[in-house]
């Protein structure tokens, strides 16, 4: 076992705080990354307070990790010593069921394992996420990170990015789509550069006029305020396909209605009840769908993808220690978009102070 320096929430009402944690040895498919940067995500939060259900503490949150390898097992045959390698929301899944066989290890019928606020599935060892200096995985579950790509700012790609690039590949975005995302956050930022990347037309819808600009600026075709009633009579049956970023439960309809007939309309932020009439559904052959990250390999064929369009999260980089005052701000909506942690200062300091 390799003891690591960590922040980890102690309990749900608890700030989080400096602690230290073991990672396993390595076994022969397993990688060992130095952690460089590791990506704040909203589900952060959630768990280390145990919003989503009782959670395991002391909690190590973060699943957006990025960081170089610095040791390889005896059979690792994708990655060597040295490689920037990311690790995204799991670390393991059962590798048999159906999901798993197509590469849809987030769907994994036996359940994936997460990598932070989850057990490892031989030892039921809690998993200890990227906001620690170091982690081990198997190789099979971490990614090559492009160096072409800004590597201070990649590391939310690997749960943002992904959220909004499956939902765009699995139906097929490209050019003479026109494409909407609602809210413009963590995630919508990440779905406006990519699917302006992808050829389609891109639409932000939002609730608040001072996000227009920067939705312009990021690469949007076109805004529509969703409270303005008359813009959204006028945006009625525009749509292809609709990604909803917004994480609270919230009311479907209006937004249903800009689709065209056969349009969809994907869910990645809400796990709470939204609202939704028949009507918009049956009258136009309109469906709703959810969406949940991506596989191993679509996560690698989206990093893939953001090296050859230069495309990178918008980021304000922290210190580790200024962690629960980000949550604070990212609760506040006060983040543009993403905040990263400087886990290499992190271990730069903790080293120094152990010397
Ligand atoms: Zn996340
Ligand atoms: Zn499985």
């Amino acid at each position: 076992m390799t003891r690591v320096h960590a922040y980890a929430a102690p309990d749900a009402t608890t700030p989080l705080q400096a602690h230290v944690i073991e990672r396993r040895d390595l076994k022969p498919t397993d990688i060992q990354i130095e952690i460089l940067y590791s990506g704040v995500c909203h589900s952060d939060v959630h768990q280390a307070r145990s919003e989503w259900g009782p959670a395991i503490y002391p909690l190590v949150p973060g699943h957006e990790i990025v960081g170089r390898v610095s040791a390889v097992g005896g059979q690792v045959s994708r990655f060597k010593v040295g490689d920037l390698a990311g690790v995204g929301c799991m670390v393991d899944s059962c590798q048999h069921c159906d999901s798993c066989a197509e590469g849809l290890e987030q769907y994994c019928e036996n359940g994936a394992t997460w990598t932070y606020n989850s057990r490892e599935r031989d030892t039921r060892l809690p998993t200890h996420g990227g906001y620690s200096t170091a982690i081990v995985v198997t190789e099979g579950f971490a990614v090559h990170v492009p160096e072409s790509l800004d590597i201070r700012a990649v590391a939310p790609l690997l749960c943002a990015g992904i959220t909004m690039f499956s939902p765009l590949n699995h139906w097929k975005i490209g050019k003479g789509h026109k494409v909407a995302i609602v809210g413009l956050g963590g995630l919508g930022h990440m779905g406006i550069k990519l699917a302006v990347a992808m050829g389609a037309d891109v639409t932000l819808f939002t609730t608040s006029q001072g996000k227009a600009d920067d939705a312009l600026r990021l690469g949007a075709h076109h805004v529509v305020l969703s409270t303005d009633r008359a813009a959204m009579k006028a945006a009625r049956g525009r749509f292809d396909f609709i990604i909803s970023t917004v994480p609270s439960g919230h009311d479907l309809n209006p937004y249903l209605m800009t689709l065209r007939r056969d349009g969809q309309l994907v869910i990645v932020g809400a796990l709470e009840p939204v609202g939704l009439s028949g009507l918009p559904l049956v009258g136009q052959r309109r469906s709703v769908a959810g969406s949940n990250i991506g596989g191993i390999a679509e996560t690698q064929q989206m990093l893939d993808f953001c090296a050859e369009h230069g495309i990178v999260p918008e980021v304000e980089m922290i210190r580790m220690q200024d962690i629960n005052e980000a949550y604070e701000r990212m609760l506040n909506n006060d983040v543009k978009y993403r905040f990263v942690i400087d886990m290499a200062a992190y271990r730069a300091e903790q080293e120094q102070a152990s010397d």
